[in-house]
């Protein structure tokens, strides 16, 4: 039989490994199935009775759309990474800093430009991130991902 390549993981990158189960058998034989999984994230597949048809849904797996995180998401990260654009679009790796007061937090390195509370997701009238405002990503966006315009109906719903 022709060996399926397992892609990685569209959440994190990670390595896939397949693995195989079996239903408890409490009311009929066990039957034994299989599924790939992420090493890394513990992300599934499609589980199949044939190896192989569970090898391609994994492969057919879409990665998760790439949204800005919420304030509330942000805030739950202190001491991790978030990829950072501006209005301009210029982007770049920081580590979210909570401090005690949310307005007070930021991301940044330590010596360079701090991305600021304050001023995350604040956008004009025609939904144009403001200058000196920002967004945070859990992973870097495609170019196509910055176009700001599709990002307010989501900040608007979850920014109180
Ligand atoms: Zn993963």
């Amino acid at each position: 039989m022709k060996e399926v390549k397992l892609k990685s993981c569209p959440f994190c990158g990670g390595e896939a490994e397949e693995k195989h189960s079996s239903t408890s058998g409490l009311f009929s034989n066990p039957i034994a199935y299989y599924f790939v999984q992420c090493k890394s994230c513990g992300a599934t597949g499609e589980a199949d009775l044939i190896p192989r048809k569970a090898d391609e849904a994994w492969n057919r797996r879409p990665a998760p759309e790439n949204k800005p995180l919420t304030l509330e998401e942000l805030r739950k990260m202190d001491g991790e990474p978030a990829y950072c654009v501006n209005s301009r679009g210029d982007g770049k790796w920081a580590i979210v800093h909570i401090c005690d007061d949310i307005q007070d937090s930021f991301c940044g390195d330590g010596n360079s430009e701090e991305w600021e509370f304050a001023y995350y997701g604040l956008t004009d009238d025609s939904n144009q991130l403001l200058d000196g405002a920002w967004l945070a990503y859990a992973r870097k966006p495609e170019q196509e991902e910055f176009k700001l315009n599709r990002l307010k109906e989501r900040l608007e719903r979850e920014t109180p």
